[in-house]
């Protein structure tokens, strides 16, 4: 199936905002629209003008959009009946756009014919014909969505068939057939998608599925095994109920296990960053298991499994993980053999021997430590923090002599103020600080930092970019134990840290000091590399 060449119809910004907890801000789509041009997309589907005002105002921002290689589409439907395309408002929309490309949708269903526009099927069809016809006199390239192709073949085949002649014959680029509730099944999209490749004489196809049977990918690669040359779907699979068939998931595979063309290899490489720059965007929890992109999707967690991949990543990676920008991560946990710690060593750039005691004393601290309830899965700087120490590694670059904080509701006011007072020493000199926050974990943060400035001016940098609390399961007889995952970055890069403790003050307070010993520790690294040439 080599020297294809199928064109990848990104519907995120359309399709992808329709999901339940996503919305994105014209900025945000202007950005995302840029991003997704980066990756190498032939389409950005910008919305539907006629239909709210943030999509309206994004296509007259997109035109000031410089774009290498993307086309901005627009989406609208069939004119409504009894009207002209010149009266019909959702139309003349999408020709406001003034995008090079437009998509309609328009029902081929004979069901949602008669129950929903409760016309005649005749009619129907008269209303495609006219509208794509009016429209390829005004736009590039027209395409034409069939709205419930699927579902309508099984029921109507004629009706669909006809729908879709109907767009073919005015001139519409790709016709799409839709599986727009999403339940149909591989087998069935391809014994489909094979007959309308008959019956039309091998019209240019595209293929619109939904997640809903689990197999919006599937369903997508098997019309492409028919013909299909136009692929839409979303980012990361957002979309209405259980979203539209996932273009993270689909591109990858086209190119790597199906060896059709789609984005180069420089492209593909983006493809993780793609993912998870737009998943910043919509606020949600992390993606962790999705297939090639998600964090986990090449990591390493038993002994066994880390050893043999240590040796050769082949033994349990399916494609190597550079090819789509992600990384091998090797997992640090109670299961870990001595080739996890090793490799994690190796990474930090210290090469330990097998056989060297330190090995079997970071496996034994780690074991204690997630008895208690820790976890360096999430917490890549502690572990390093915890591996330097016990290979002597570590100097503690400030002492704590006290920490307090305070908290005070007053009746009469909204606000609850909180305050730090912290007490450190460095090389011997001591410094007392005082700060203010909106908890105690912000007030603390403050006032460490700012104590430790006139040592360390490069704590200026670190930001508190996400505090997690998790509360663990109460073992017999003891108090319930939280454990708190702290992620701060300094504008070079992000590092994680993890504290536990049945206070989570206590908990938070460890976290941090993890967090603020990385970031000294890691810039007097980078300062003595850089004298060292
Ligand atoms: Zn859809």
């Amino acid at each position: 199936m080599s020297d294809r060449l199928v064109k990848i119809y990104d519907v995120t910004l359309r399709d992808g905002t329709q999901g339940e907890d996503i919305s994105f801000s014209i900025h945000d789509k202007l950005r995302i629209a840029q991003k997704l041009d980066e990756l190498g997309v032939h389409y950005i589907e910008g919305g539907w003008p006629g239909s709210n005002e943030r999509d309206e105002g994004f296509f007259e921002e997109a035109k000031r959009l410089r774009l290498r290689k993307a086309k901005i589409a627009a989406f609208g439907s069939t004119r409504r009946a009894k009207i002209t395309c010149e009266d019909d408002g959702s139309i003349q929309a999408l020709l406001k756009a003034e995008t090079p490309a437009v998509t309609i949708v328009g029902k081929s269903w004979d069901f949602h014919v008669k129950e929903a526009l409760k016309i005649s099927l005749k009619e129907n069809i008269e209303i495609i014909h006219d509208s794509v016809t009016y429209l390829k006199e005004r736009v590039d390239e027209v395409f034409f969505d069939a709205e419930h192709f699927f579902d309508g073949y099984k029921n109507n085949p004629e009706h669909t068939i006809d729908a879709i002649q109907a767009a073919y014959d005015a001139g519409a680029d790709v016709l799409v057939l839709c599986d727009t509730n999403g339940g149909t099944m591989p087998w069935e999209i391809e014994a489909i998608v094979k007959e309308v490749n008959q019956k039309l004489d091998y019209p240019s196809l595209g293929i619109h599925t939904h997640n809903d049977g689990e197999v919006g990918v599937a369903n997508t690669l098997y019309a492409v095994k028919e013909g299909a040359n136009q692929i839409q779907g979303t980012i990361n699979g957002y979309g209405e109920r259980c979203g539209n068939a996932n273009l993270c998931s689909i591109i990858p595979d086209l190119k790597l296990k199906l060896g059709v063309e789609c984005l180069d290899d420089t492209e593909l490489a983006k493809l993780y960053e793609t993912s998870h720059f737009i998943h910043e965007l919509t606020n949600l929890p992390a993606i962790k298991h999705r297939p090639y992109v998600g964090e986990s999707a090449f990591a390493h967690k038993g002994g066994l499994h880390a050893s043999a991949v240590s040796k050769n990543p082949k033994t349990y990676e399916h494609v190597s993980p550079d090819v789509v920008g992600n990384r091998r991560r090797i997992l640090i946990s109670d299961l870990s053999g001595r080739s996890n710690i090793l490799y994690k060593a190796k990474e930090l750039g210290v090469e330990l021997d097998p056989k060297d005691k330190r090995v079997v004393a970071i496996l034994n601290d780690l074991k204690k430590l997630e008895n208690e309830g820790y976890e360096f899965e999430g917490a890549d700087a502690s572990f390093e923090l915890l591996v330097r120490k016990a290979i002597g590694e570590y100097r503690k670059p400030f002492h704590l002599l006290s920490a307090r904080t305070l908290t005070e509701k007053r009746a009469n006011d909204d606000d609850t103020s909180t305050e730090a007072t912290i007490v450190v020493e460095v090389d011997g000199v001591t410094e007392h600080m005082v700060a203010s926050g909106n908890g105690p974990v912000n007030a603390m943060d403050q006032a460490l930092r700012k104590a430790l400035e006139r040592f360390y001016p490069n704590l200026k940098e670190v930001r508190l970019k996400d505090y997690r609390v998790r509360v663990l399961s109460t073992k017999q007889g003891t108090d319930a134990v939280v454990r708190v995952l702290i992620e701060s970055g300094d504008g070079e890069s992000d590092w994680s840290t993890v504290g536990v403790s049945e206070n989570i003050v206590e908990a938070s307070w460890k976290a941090l000091i993890d967090s603020i010993d990385y970031k000294i520790l890691k810039d007097e690294a980078k300062k003595a590399a850089k004298a060292r040439g």
